[in-house]
This record gives C-alpha cells, sequence and structure tokens, in this order.
C-alpha cells in the first residue's frame, strides 16, 4: 500500500523546485515563484485522474473530511451518519464542527450496511459518510438512494482506497463530495496532505475558502482579498505537494503492482476451506490496498493473526483487538474523553455506545483478517508469503 516505498527521482525533482524558488507557500509570492505552483498541478491533476470538476488540495486527509463536511454547510446538531469499522478521523471531523456522529452497523463489505443506515435516519440527519475501509467501497448505488429519498449529502471518505472504483468511476467522484489522505502510509502520500473533491462549484468555493481563513483567494499577490466568513488553517506546504505531483503519476502503476501481489495471494487462500473473503458490491473494483477475509469464528481469527505473524507473514491485522480502527476500543469517543465541553447539541446527541446493538458489525470485524499488500515485495516474497499464509491457515 504505502507510496513511500517507491519514492524516485522524480518526487526529489519537483522538491527541488520548490526549494530553488523558496517559495513553501501555496498561495500568493508571485513574482518569487518561477512558475511553480505545486498544490495547483496536484490539484489538476487530480481532476484528471479522478473526472471531476474540482479537487481542493488541505494538509491531511482529517482535514479534507472536515472541509468538506464545513463546505456543505454541516455544523452544530447536524447528524452524519458513519460506520462502526473506520478510522478515528471520521468523528473527530465530525466532532470538530459541533456536529454529531451517528455509528452504524457494517456488513460483509467491511462499510456501511445501507439497511443500517436506513434505520438511522432522523430529521436532523444531514450526511451519510461511507468509509472505503481497507481498499474497497460501500454498495453507493443503494446509499445514493438513500441519500435522494431523504435529501442527504453523500461523502465519500476514500482516503484508504485511492485509484479502485465502482461501476467505472473513479472511488470519491460519485458522491457529493469526496476525500483523500495522502498521509505518510496511504497509496498514494505526500507525507502529510489530502484532498477534497466535488463537482459542486459552492462546495469547492467554500472549501478553499475554509481552509484558508476565509479568504476568497480573488485576485494577484493576496492583494486585495477579502473575507467572506469564518474559516481555519487547513493549507498544505508546497514541499508536501510536490512529493503528491510525482506520486499521482503513478497512481495507476501502484495499484497494478498491488493488483498483482493481491491475486497471487487470493488465489493461494481460494482453496483454504475455513477461508472466505469479503464482499465486493457489484461493479466495484478494489484498489488492493488490503487482502481482506473471514475465518468462521472470532476464536479462529484471532488465532489466525497470532501464527501468522509467529510465522513471520508482518503485516496482518485483527482490527477488532487493535485501537485504532473499530469502535470497540475507542474509549476517548465511548467514554467521552474530551479537553474542555462539549457542545450541549453533541452532549445529547451522541449515542450510548454501552448500550447500542452493534453486534452485526461485531460479526464481520470479530472475524476478520486484514493483510497490508506492499509495492516493494519481489515475486519471490509473494510466492513464500502466500505459501507460508496457506500453511498457517490450514493448520488453526
Ligand atoms: C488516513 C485516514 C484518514 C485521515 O487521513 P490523515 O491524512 O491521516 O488525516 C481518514 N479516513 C480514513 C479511512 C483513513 O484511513
Amino acid at each position: 500500500m504505502p507510496g513511500f516505498e517507491l519514492f524516485g527521482e522524480t518526487e526529489k525533482k519537483h522538491i527541488q523546485d520548490v526549494m530553488n524558488s523558496g517559495v513553501l507557500m501555496r498561495y500568493g509570492f508571485d513574482a518569487m515563484r518561477q512558475g511553480h505552483w505545486k498544490t495547483k498541478e496536484l490539484e489538476e491533476a487530480l481532476c484528471q485522474r479522478m473526472h471531476i470538476g474540482y479537487a481542493h488540495v488541505v494538509s491531511s486527509g482529517t482535514a479534507a473530511l472536515t472541509v468538506a463536511l464545513a463546505s456543505a454547510g454541516v455544523g452544530a446538531g447536524d447528524e452524519v451518519i458513519m460506520p462502526t469499522f473506520t478510522f478515528v478521523a471520521s468523528f473527530e471531523s465530525i466532532l470538530a464542527l459541533g456536529a454529531v456522529p451517528v455509528l452504524v452497523d457494517v456488513d460483509d463489505t467491511l462499510t456501511l450496511d445501507p439497511q443500517a443506515v436506513e434505520n438511522a435516519v432522523t430529521t436532523k440527519t444531514k450526511v451519510v459518510m461511507p468509509v472505503h475501509m481497507c481498499g474497497s467501497m460501500a454498495d453507493l448505488d443503494a446509499l445514493q438512494h438513500i441519500c435522494r429519498k431523504h435529501r442527504l449529502l453523500l461523502l465519500e471518505d476514500a482516503c484508504q482506497a485511492i485509484g479502485g472504483s465502482y461501476k467505472g468511476k473513479p472511488l470519491g467522484s460519485i458522491g457529493d463530495l469526496g476525500c483523500f489522505s495522502f498521509d505518510y502510509v496511504k497509496t498514494i502520500t505526500c507525507g502529510e496532505g489530502g484532498a477534497l473533491i466535488t463537482n459542486n462549484n459552492e462546495y469547492y468555493e467554500n472549501g478553499h475558502k475554509y481552509s484558508d481563513h476565509g479568504h476568497d483567494h480573488i485576485g494577484n499577490d493576496r492583494g486585495a482579498e477579502e473575507h467572506p466568513f469564518l474559516g481555519y488553517n487547513f493549507r498544505i506546504s508546497e514541499l508536501n505537494a510536490a512529493v503528491g505531483c510525482a506520486q499521482i503519476k503513478r497512481l495507476d502503476e501502484f495499484i497494478s503492482i498491488q493488483k498483482k501481489n493481491y491475486s497471487i495471494l487470493r488465489e493461494a487462500l481460494s482453496p483454504v476451506e475455513d477461508v472466505t473473503f469479503r464482499r465486493v458490491p457489484e461493479g466495484g473494483e478494489e484498489n488492493y490496498s488490503f487482502l481482506n477475509f473471514f475465518l468462521p469464528t472470532e476464536e479462529m481469527a484471532r488465532k489466525a493473526q497470532k501464527a501468522l505473524s509467529n510465522a513471520g507473514v508482518d503485516g496482518c491485522f485483527y482490527w477488532y483487538d487493535n485501537n485504532w480502527h473499530y469502535y470497540r476500543k475507542w474509549k476517548h469517543l465511548t467514554e467521552h474523553k474530551f479537553l474542555g465541553k462539549l457542545p450541549e447539541e453533541v452532549l445529547n446527541g451522541l449515542q450510548n455506545f454501552t448500550k447500542t446493538d452493534f453486534s452485526q458489525s461485531d460479526h464481520w470485524v470479530g472475524r476478520n483478517i486484514s493483510c497490508l499488500i506492499k509495492l516493494g515485495w519481489s515475486e519471490d516474497e509473494v510466492q513464500l508469503r502466500a505459501q507460508k499464509m496457506v500453511e498457517v491457515l490450514k493448520s488453526l
């Protein structure tokens, strides 16, 4: 998965351009920059690759989610439906705006279960936020149908799935808004960075202003800018964006390497009796950054992860016991551990996590193993890995 495995000369060239001009800021300093606008260049490349009207690059994927929500006017007391299996950035970005995260179950796709979403809609719901975890997507047709019916926004968190597609369209480009992360461990990286994409001009206009203190970015050299509304600072630096300019051009190369490695492992594991694979919705194509499979019981999954690790097969995760991606171990959220006082709307709106039934999520996440696919493996390494995995899983 991580693009940092294959840094090369183009990344260095783009960084050198920035250092030669000395302009590390994405806006202004027009005369000094020697024609280099790395963040803009990355935004244009994203628009092309994602077949979308607008892309705005920011300082992180979490910032992208926050700016995306803010750009659509999400604020105090609005409910945002999100999955139990995701990254903490989902609820952080929602809470940052005074909005209320509403967690709902995932299904065998390991993403939002459309029926659970439908059941969770209230008069306060404003957004449905599917998270395309570990390289594969939610059933976007079903979610889009629910959103149209109830007039909700669909915001795709495609931070872990850049390069995947659904019914021929790039992930992230299907909802009203889509977000990517370019942090250090993502499929393509800027070191730190993220982007939101949309075809909606109003969201785009709001988004670039909000992420830079409300500046309207009209005119040259920041001379006569107005502040139509209050914002914040979620800007990326040109140095980070420079790395992204090189990496975005290599996205398709990275995906094809991942697909090759993924396919070797999947083919090897397919005949193993106890192994079943995560469901990919019809018309979906993963970005192949993880191979996800289920074992018959929680005990077997836990045992398999340990045995794989003992056999030297690194990068296989049992997220159910891990505090990164599943609600069960997010004590800071479930026990309301905040610095300062939360707004009343949030305190009144948060679910009681000890009483909410997430047994369906437990059923799927509790039996899942998620194996990272690396770019740098040689063919021999992948074959050896496949062989070891089969041995371990057959002997459970
Ligand atoms: C990485 C990630 C984010 C946040 O991205 P950062 O750039 O690390 O802030 C959000 N959602 C998901 C699903 C992620 O994996």
